[in-house]
């Protein structure tokens, strides 16, 4: 739950998620706010993630099971080896104790030495011996003393699987039957497994039947691991078989889960270094326009300045023009109306060279030599990426109409100050009404060789007073307003020849339209 929350509030990239909280509307359509589409665009650069979570735990898993699932393997084919190699040392042990007892019975043993090989050898059940010419009452123990002799090694004259046993004859001067326990086979001292609990199945076959030496353990679905060898004695023709069955229950769900775990992990550090990156990218964003903003408001502000020491100018001006009418007067006042213009004029002077060096003290460089074509989207886009955190504190959903993408011939990072206080003039009006009734409605477009940018809110508008005096320099309703955003604004897009308007739209709130000649048309 953690991670899918993590994921939720997360997205690929920053642009991901700025867009994610744009409402992109096509022209043609009127515009309407789409949270079903915002929460679509979401879900999708969200599932993007999951998806990339999920394939990646899942290449682990699968990796984590081959892997072991091959060393079970390892381990069950060794250990049939092993079982291999064992019982046929046993079988190759009874063509030599049968080629021994050959040996034995020309010297005409009394004793009958065969009669105590059961204690020796606890697999040997039972030994009997036909001197030579004498026959085996039993047809098949005959039919394998002739094979034997045929042959010359033992042969195998009965196998009874259900109870376990086989006799082998073996027929030189004498004849020797031995009947051997299959179970005894086995060298349990040295088995490598557990014959009671090991999940391996060991059998002994013949011509389809079986006697099963170890029962093995484990369900038959999942994986199966087989071997088959012969004994490696001919005169025992015995398929060592072992099976292994590894069930869905055996496979390690520890470490899948602590392999999930570990992706998790590392995918949200992933992300929430992303989203540090972003932060920071935006609060970097943030202060490099806050500090052309200062720096252009300075020069809003010397302007400002400039004006009013022109207006003291303007006077002197008057003033000697005063004196002018003076010396037209009959008799003229020649004396007073010199030193009236000296006086004047030295004044005037040192004003304007006062204005003169502020001015060039302050002046913005020259924006036509920057002015390059812009992605008005792309600089809409940008200044509501730096805005989101605002916006959806405030609740609110820009809905972007976008009729045309233009490219206009401007100054960027100009254009991109004067959409951010737009936005943040319209941020402040929306803040007047209630959450419910916050509406922010922008449209690009392009008409008349124009790009046309428009911020439409929902807030209380502009009062009627207000409006003719919006972009004076200074001029503020807003409590700690300075009243130079949008002065600043004007004077910035008619720099790069493009206009400013302010208008209360029909349906409520105030709309602000910027136009900008678009390439080719500066
Ligand atoms: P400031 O924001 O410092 O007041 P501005 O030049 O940005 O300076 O804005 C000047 C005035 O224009 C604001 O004080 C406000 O009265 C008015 N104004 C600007 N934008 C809007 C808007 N979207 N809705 C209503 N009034 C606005």
């Amino acid at each position: 739950m953690i991670f899918m929350d993590f994921f939720m509030c997360c997205t690929v990239s920053e642009i991901h998620r700025f867009r994610s909280h744009v409402v992109w509307v096509a022209a043609a359509k009127s515009v309407a706010p789409c949270k079903n589409g915002r929460m679509l665009k979401m879900r999708k650069s969200y599932g993007l993630w999951i998806l990339v979570w999920m394939a990646v735990s899942l290449l682990g898993c699968v990796w984590v099971t081959q892997n072991e699932i091959e060393q079970q393997r390892n381990a069950f084919e060794t250990d049939a080896r092993i079982v291999h190699r064992l019982l046929s040392q046993r079988a190759v042990q009874h063509d030599a104790i049968m080629s021994t007892l050959a040996l034995l019975q020309s010297s005409v043993d009394a004793s009958r030495p065969e009669q105590r090989l059961s204690s020796v050898y606890p697999q040997i059940l039972a030994v009997r011996r036909r001197d030579a010419g004498q026959q085996w009452e039993e047809s098949q123990f005959a039919r394998a003393a002739e094979q034997s002799r045929a042959v010359k090694r033992p042969v195998l004259a009965d196998a009874d699987f259900t109870n376990g046993r086989y006799w082998m004859v073996f027929s030189a001067a004498a004849s020797y039957a031995m009947q051997i326990d299959m179970r005894g086979l086995a060298q349990w001292s040295e088995w490598p497994m557990q014959p009671e609990s090991s999940p391996v199945r060991v059998t002994l076959e013949s011509a389809g039947q079986r006697f099963v030496l170890q029962p093995g353990k484990g369900d038959a679905h999942g994986w199966r691991f087989d071997f088959s060898k012969h004994l490696a004695a001919e005169s025992q023709p015995f398929d060592v078989v072992a099976v292994r069955h590894v069930g869905w229950a055996q496979l390690p769900w520890g470490w899948m889960l602590a392999w999930v775990g570990l992706v998790s992990l590392l995918l949200a550090g992933l992300l929430a270094a992303q989203r540090q990156r972003a932060a920071r990218r935006r609060a970097e964003e943030l202060l490099r326009l806050g500090q052309v903003a200062r720096l252009n408001t300075l020069g809003e502000l010397a302007a400002g300045m400039a004006h009013e020491v022109n207006q003291p100018l303007a006077a002197i001006l008057a003033n000697t023009q005063a004196a002018g009418r003076l010396l037209a007067e009959k008799p003229p006042d020649i004396e007073t109306a010199r030193e009236a213009m000296k006086h004047a004029v030295q004044q005037a002077q040192r004003a304007a060279e006062v204005v003169g060096r502020l001015r060039r003290s302050v002046e913005l460089p020259d924006r036509a030599a920057q002015l390059q074509p812009v992605d008005l989207r792309a600089a809409v886009n940008n200044a509501l990426y730096l805005l989101e955190p605002q916006l959806r504190q405030l609740g609110v959903t820009p809905e972007l109409a976008e009729a045309a993408s233009p490219i206009v011939h401007a100054d960027p990072v100009a254009v991109e100050q004067i959409i951010h206080n737009l936005l943040m003039n319209a941020m402040q009006a929306l803040e007047r009404v209630p959450p419910g009734d916050r509406k922010l409605i922008l449209a690009l477009s392009a008409a008349d060789g124009l790009g046309v940018f428009s911020v439409r809110d929902s807030g209380p508008g502009i009062a009627a007073d207000v409006l003719p005096r919006i972009f004076e320099p200074f001029f503020t309703t807003r409590e700690g307003g300075l009243g130079l955003g949008l002065s600043l604004c004007e004077t910035l897009a008619t720099r790069m020849n493009g206009t400013l308007t302010a208008a209360n739209h029909a349906a409520g709130g105030a709309e602000f339209v910027l136009r900008l000649p678009m390439t080719g048309q500066a």
